[in-house]
């Protein structure tokens, strides 16, 4: 079995355990476990984020879909670049989460309505406006994930500056400088999803632990 089938199957145990948490109105398990993550980024990288994250999964499938059709899509707008604005959607969920559910005693959709709304904006713009310019749980990922020991890395000597891996990042996490021409990947930014080990030709890319 291909290490890509290998990553899309851990990807679809975790989205239908999600579904199955939706279903039976569970909601606050999917979020303790996302919760749980958030620790374990500062050991291992932003594991959640590239394989059990219901966004990204969706994302990776509206990518596909998108890249078949050979279809074109946007950039983020310049207004949306702004690194408050996923703080400020993550200040408004939680009170739209907990008034919910202690005002009209409902739970809720939030978490299938990003899961929707990421997947239709895959459509359209790059996989970037969402996962760095929107996602709430991505902005605490990326938080915990500043701290983090572990992370896919360059080796620069084996690096030829063709930008492979610049295309196929989902989430602006891999730079090759213009003046070195060796690319460079922050960890707190990077998914750990291998796209990147899978499509650079001189194998330059690994998993490993950062040295401070
Ligand atoms: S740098 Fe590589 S592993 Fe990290 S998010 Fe980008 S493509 Fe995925
Ligand atoms: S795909 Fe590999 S060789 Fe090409 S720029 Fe990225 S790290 Fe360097």
């Amino acid at each position: 079995m291909s290490r890509k089938t290998q990553i899309t199957l851990i990807r679809l145990v975790f989205l239908i355990l999600f579904l199955a948490v939706i279903i039976s109105g569970k909601m606050v398990l999917w979020l303790v476990l996302f919760a749980l993550t958030l620790p374990a980024a500062i050991l291992f990288g932003r594991l959640y984020c590239g394989y059990a994250c219901p966004m990204n999964t969706v994302m990776v499938a509206a990518d596909a879909l998108v890249r078949k059709s050979s279809g074109k899509r946007r950039e983020a707008p310049a207004w949306l670049k702004q690194t408050w604005i996923p703080w400020l959607i993550l200040a408004l969920s939680i009170p739209i989460l907990l008034g919910g559910k202690r005002l009209l005693q409902i739970n809720i959709p939030l978490l299938p309505f990003f899961v929707l709304l990421s997947f239709v904006l895959t459509l359209f713009f790059k996989p970037e406006v969402f996962h760095h310019f929107i996602c709430p749980f991505g902005a605490l990922q990326r938080l915990f994930g500043r701290w983090s020991m572990r992370s896919h890395l360059v080796q620069a000597d084996l690096c030829i500056g063709c930008k492979k891996c610049e295309k196929v990042c989902p989430n602006l996490a891999v730079r090759v400088d213009d003046q070195t021409r060796k690319a460079n990947i922050r960890p707190a930014d990077c998914l750990q999803c291998q796209n990147c080990v899978q499509v650079c030709p001189t194998h330059a890319i690994a998993y490993q632990r950062i040295k401070k």
